[in-house]
């Protein structure tokens, strides 16, 4: 089946730019209001699904894919680096996310 048709470049620009906001606040509320920065790294994700954008690797490195919480690498997310992959593990579910680092 073919792809939806993408949207409006400028809807697009958007998008890009509301989910670079929301995970800016996230990271200003994380330290006051943790469920705060949840709520807004989640709507970025919807955000994302929505208009079919990609979330930077940067910030989806910030949002855990399991239990969709907002990570911060050092507060409540761990980061190791193994084997050329660098994993961040969700410090409430434990989910794991790995990615390739050279
Ligand atoms: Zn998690």
């Amino acid at each position: 089946m073919r792809a939806r048709a993408a949207k409006p470049k400028k809807q697009l620009d958007i998008a890009a730019e509301r989910i670079a906001i929301l995970f800016e606040e996230a990271e200003k509320e994380f330290a006051a209001h943790p469920e705060r920065a949840d709520a807004h790294a989640r709507a970025a994700k919807r955000i994302a699904l929505k208009y079919n954008v990609r979330l930077p690797r940067a910030l989806k490195e910030k949002l855990c894919k399991k239990c969709g919480k907002f990570l911060k690498k050092g507060a409540n997310a761990k980061v190791r680096l193994s084997g050329g992959c660098l994993t961040v593990i969700c410090a409430s579910c434990g989910a794991r996310q790995r990615y390739r680092f050279k």
